[in-house]
């Protein structure tokens, strides 16, 4: 605040980080205390100004420039200069036309005060294209001889496709969902179809998740194991996978169940690393959503744990999706959280054969993340990171690699044992 006199009660930025990721770039400025704030687009070039108020251009902000990479897909640079008494003008050049959302956070956690600018593309990127785009090199490699397993997207879905605005229009709620792909007339469906499976690396970006004595973020580890899953999973010739995030940037809970459900995934595999106030607690764990109350005190401490991912993330809350909150509350979800029970056992006992289990049966609770009322979803505590000899192997690539390869094993098996047949139960979403 400026007073009359002119004395800006001033504050400090205490950090400034930059998440350059192809979904949205986030620059957050943290701060002592509360930030007011203007802002304004500015067109040719493409230009956001940020007038920061009662905030001095101290070393943090004047480190911010710095911090923006030439592989940022939406920054080109920023600049921070003081613009009159009391006030910080920060002005980002763009290389593309953006979508901004600016919002503040409270302190949380960790954190102090939060004033969060996210840059997202005017037209939203769509998982099913990265999809498609993703598996056309190998249907090239394996010498087009097979015709495309969906059918070709009108590019006008892309466009329809808004799930981060506040009030989704009718027509891109009608179109949320693409229709089901034709089968393969004298093909067997359960041989032929290409079974998609949505891997959600857990935490990300602002959210580092579980912090491990020797200094190691779950978040580097979900990603890590997330990405050799999706390697393993792509070379499977039935098999095709898409991650919720490949970048360390921060996707909100329900984004990531959205994703999952944009692509029509068969199964959602949430990947996290443990940890516990004792670091003697280990062994890897798996859990599925529970519509009843949590199987155990400990599985509801975890997801309540897991669930505060959105609170230290920072989600804008001025643009909830009224539209999929509503849709996975009205959805009795027993049928999937059957499926989701049984890929959760074939995953658990390949987990057993590599490492000690933290408990032998799979546990139930009111995980945010497997909401999905129409995809059998499951979220696999690899190891306890807080565990110093679990938080070793975690980092050890060798040790990953197995990780992955068991998780696959686990879900072969259960597709093995539950082929998918036609996606009939998702059509009464629409
Ligand atoms: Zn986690």
């Amino acid at each position: 605040m400026v007073s009359r006199a002119g004395h800006a009660a001033t504050t400090s930025m205490l950090a400034v980080r930059v998440w350059p990721a192809r979904d949205y770039t986030r620059v957050t400025l943290e701060s002592r205390s509360a930030v007011n704030f203007t802002h304004q687009m500015v067109r040719n070039p493409e230009r956001l100004v940020v007038d920061l108020e009662g905030v001095e251009l101290n070393e943090v902000l004047q480190s911010l420039p710095s911090k923006i990479s030439g592989q940022d897909p939406y920054i080109q640079l920023i600049r921070a200069g003081r613009n009159r008494p009391g006030v910080v003008r920060l002005v980002i050049e763009l290389k593309a036309e953006v979508t901004p959302q600016i919002f503040t956070l409270a302190p949380v956690g960790e954190y102090g005060h939060r004033l969060v600018l996210d840059l997202y593309p005017v037209e939203p990127v769509d998982p099913l294209l990265a999809l498609l785009e993703k598996i056309s090199p190998e249907e090239a490699a394996a010498g087009g001889a097979s015709p495309p397993q969906r059918p070709e997207e009108p590019p006008r879905r892309a466009v329809a496709e808004a799930p981060r605005k506040a009030e989704p229009t009718q027509q891109a709620r009608n179109s949320e969902r693409p229709e089901p792909p034709p089968s393969r007339a004298g093909d067997d469906e359960r041989v032929n179809r290409l079974i998609t499976i949505a891997i959600d690396p857990g935490h990300g970006g602002e959210d580092p998740g579980a912090v491990g004595a020797a200094g190691s973020f779950e978040k580097h580890v979900t990603l890590s194991v997330g990405q050799r899953l999706k390697a393993k999973i792509d070379a499977q010739p039935n098999m095709r996978a898409m991650l919720t995030r490949d970048a360390d940037y921060f996707v909100p809970l329900q984004q990531r169940v959205a994703k999952a459900r944009r692509v029509q995934a068969d199964l959602f595999v949430s990947i996290h690393a443990d940890a516990f106030i004792s670091p003697t607690a280990r062994g890897s764990s798996v859990f599925v959503l529970s519509d009843k109350g949590a199987s155990s005190t400990a599985a509801r401490w975890l997801a309540q744990k897991e669930n505060a991912a959105d609170l230290i993330g920072g989600v804008n809350l001025g643009v909830k999706d009224g539209h999929l909150a509503r849709t996975l509350l009205d959805l009795s979800q027993t049928a999937s959280i059957n499926d989701s029970l049984k890929v959760g056992k074939a995953v658990l006992g390949e987990l057993g054969g590599i490492n000690k289990l933290h408990k032998g049966q799979v546990e139930q609770a009111s995980f945010a993340v497997l909401k999905a009322p129409d995809i059998p979803s499951i979220l696999i505590e690899t190891a306890f990171i807080s565990n110093p000899e679990e938080e070793a192997r975690l980092n050890d690539e060798a040790y990953q690699d197995r990780m992955a390869e068991a998780i696959l094993r686990g879900l072969r098996r259960y597709f093995a044992q539950n082929p998918p047949m036609a996606k009939s139960k998702l059509a009464r979403l629409d």
